[in-house]
């Protein structure tokens, strides 16, 4: 009897070590055989999700419920990226730690794919006033002008995003190329249903000026023909001079604007304190970075929130 187990442990491992081996033959992604993936912030998650499904195994580096203007990631969180078959970030200055991977890896077989490649940046300085980025400025010294990494919140630009984490898996794992492809499709004509609805919906209204935490709907405003104003600049964590503090209450005085905006991820104090002050409303204006834990259990999605966010839209720049 002992000789006989004896002798199926040997077998059974034999089996294991076999089998380890053919998993490897036929995928050197992962055990599974998923292409394994990694993707920096919610909304390039949702995406990569809604393209991939089940044919992905699919990690959203920063967690539910963090800012991640100001996220790290742990050593050990970047060795696995590293190990990964794909890794997605947004770029535009959103992830500083993105470089550091890139910098790092060794004889990686991993694809690191900038989202908003074939995106025209918008630039802004640190009150989060948006021109278009032009080439020409490259040249010149603008140490006040940042890039605005928010690209992901105009419909128009999320397809290129998606389309971007779409040719990616296409070239990891060809097999399942039509795949891809069709669930590329279908995000597609969501995405232009949404820009189509959000064209419709915010041509009627009559302000156009909005009053936001911090400056991530700069490429929003510049699709749809809004103003926006923040009271942060590009950076949640920024906390506004008193001069900037003057310019939000006149701002306010001379557009009568009704309603701010705060967000879900950040302290909404200061959004609070503006509004208190110069006597208006505040509503959700959600960015999309990250959703909190509470939100990812309701079942919301990429979607869910921008109709959300065009509901407050309508409410606060309405009559
Ligand atoms: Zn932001």
């Amino acid at each position: 009897m002992k000789k006989f187990l004896l002798y199926m442990m040997v077998l059974s491992f034999s089996i294991l070590i076999l089998s380890g081996c053919l998993a490897q033959k036929e995928s050197s992604s992962s055990e599974n055989n998923l292409v394994t993936m990694y993707t920096s912030i919610y909304p390039l998650y949702d995406f990569a999700q809604k393209i991939g499904q089940d044919k992905v195994e699919l990690h959203l580096i920063v967690p539910p419920g963090s800012e991640p203007h100001d996220w790290e990631p742990t050593a050990k969180l970047m060795g696995q990226m590293e190990k990964a078959d794909i890794l997605v970030y947004n770029g535009l200055g959103m992830e500083s730690w993105a470089e550091k991977v890139i910098g790092s890896i060794n004889h990686s077989n991993l694809i690191v794919i900038n989202a908003s490649e074939n995106i025209e940046p918008l630039k802004s300085d640190k009150n989060g006033h948006e021109d278009e980025f032009e080439l020409k400025d490259e040249d010149e010294h603008e140490h006040d002008h940042i890039l605005d990494p928010h690209v992901w919140l105009d419909p128009i630009n999320a397809i290129t995003q998606a389309e971007n984490i779409k040719n990616a898996l296409v070239k990891v794992d060809s097999a399942n190329k039509e795949f891809y492809e069709s669930n590329f499709e279908e995000l597609k004509n969501r995405l232009q249903e949404l820009d189509e609805e959000y064209r419709t919906e915010l041509s009627k209204l009559p302000r156009k000026e909005i009053v936001v935490s911090h400056a991530a709907f700069g490429y929003l405003a510049k699709r749809y023909g809004l103003k926006q104003l923040s009271i942060s600049g590009l950076s949640p964590q920024a906390e506004p001079t008193p001069s900037q503090m003057a310019e939000i209450s006149d701002f306010i005085k001379e557009h009568k604007i009704q309603y701010i905006f705060f967000e879900t991820l950040t302290n909404p104090k200061l959004a609070e304190v503006i509004a208190k002050e110069t006597g208006v409303k505040s509503l959700v204006l959600n960015p999309l970075g990250g959703l909190t834990q509470k939100e990812i259990e309701e079942g919301k999605d990429y979607f869910s929130v921008m109709e959300e966010n065009l509901d407050a839209l309508i409410v606060a720049l309405g009559e």
